[in-house]
């Protein structure tokens, strides 16, 4: 019996909506009994995509984040439904039973991570079944990893060492969204967004000039790294850890040195630093 799981690549996603509207596609207006019942036309999003937009003009960045059903290892929609309601397969797919949650709009609000929705028509609550009608007829994956374009959505049998998704996994660093919730979710992600750190050189004697080639150090603990400025003077410590202190360093042969020390509240775009030559 297979172990079903997927892993979701911030960094590969461009929100084209391509899986919302295979979702779309697949739910609404169709019966698949018992393991859903048809989608509303409207008001649901069994694949949601958030856009989390960071850090201010010019140095401004977007990251699209897929959400379904994370099918959580520990979910408490299931624990909050004892007649069975909400039940986990053999296969960790999670499904609502459109019968027995039948008039339970209660079973809306157990979801932390808010996936589950309302049908008032059907009276019944509703949401992502990672396509488990089409798996059990021999499908390899749910239609919103089909349509995805880009490679975003990797889906498949977590005990498969063979499988795709257990390569990705072992290849890369993955994280749960919303770790402290403790779920254990079978559906994890590369690429949350992250702190980060920007800013652009300048030589204050020749204002107007990028300045290419300054290196620029990112302090945090103990460690470091030094970078290059491209050759619009621009540089970026991305992937920091938030309301942390950086301490960044800009040297460039022939100018006086800067240093300066960074929270990271929020993403920071520390501006113009303009370099003076050494007296
Ligand atoms: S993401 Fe929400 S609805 Fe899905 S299994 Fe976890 S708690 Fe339940
Ligand atoms: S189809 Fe792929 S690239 Fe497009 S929004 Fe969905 S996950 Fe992102």
């Amino acid at each position: 019996m297979a172990k079903y799981g997927m892993v979701i690549d911030v960094n590969k996603c461009n929100g084209c909506h391509n899986c919302f509207l295979s979702c779309r596609d697949e739910y609404a207006g169709n019966d698949y009994l018992p393991y859903s019942a048809a989608q509303p036309l409207h008001g649901q999003y069994w694949m949601q995509i958030g856009e989390k937009e960071r850090g201010s003009y010019p140095k401004v960045k977007v990251s699209y984040i897929p959400l379904p059903c994370l099918h959580c290892g520990d979910a408490p929609c299931i624990a909050a439904s004892p007649n069975g309601a909400v039940q986990r397969r053999s296969d960790g797919i999670v499904l609502i039973d459109p019968e027995k949650a039948l008039g339970k709009k209660e079973i809306v609000n157990t979801c932390p991570h808010r996936v589950i929705f309302w049908n008032e028509e059907k009276n019944i609550p509703q949401k992502c079944t990672f396509c488990a009608h089409l798996l059990d007829e021999g499908y390899k994956e749910p239609r919103c990893a089909e349509a995805c374009p880009t490679g975003a959505l990797t889906f498949g049998d977590l005990d498969d060492p063979e499988s795709e998704v257990v390569k990705v996994l072992n290849t890369n660093k993955t994280e749960e969204l919303q770790q402290a919730y403790g779920l254990k979710p079978k559906v994890v992600y590369i690429g949350l967004p992250k702190r980060f750190i920007a800013g652009e050189v300048v030589f204050g004697n020749h204002q107007g000039e990028c300045a290419e080639g300054v290196k620029v150090t990112l302090i945090h603990d103990s460690e470091s790294k030094t970078i290059e400025t491209d050759n619009y003077g621009d540089f970026e410590f991305e992937g920091l850890t938030a309301n942390s202190s950086y301490t960044i360093r800009v040297e460039h042969e022939g100018y006086d040195s800067k240093e300066m020390t960074v929270q990271t509240r929020l993403d920071m775009n520390l501006g113009e630093i303009v370099l003076q030559e050494e007296a």
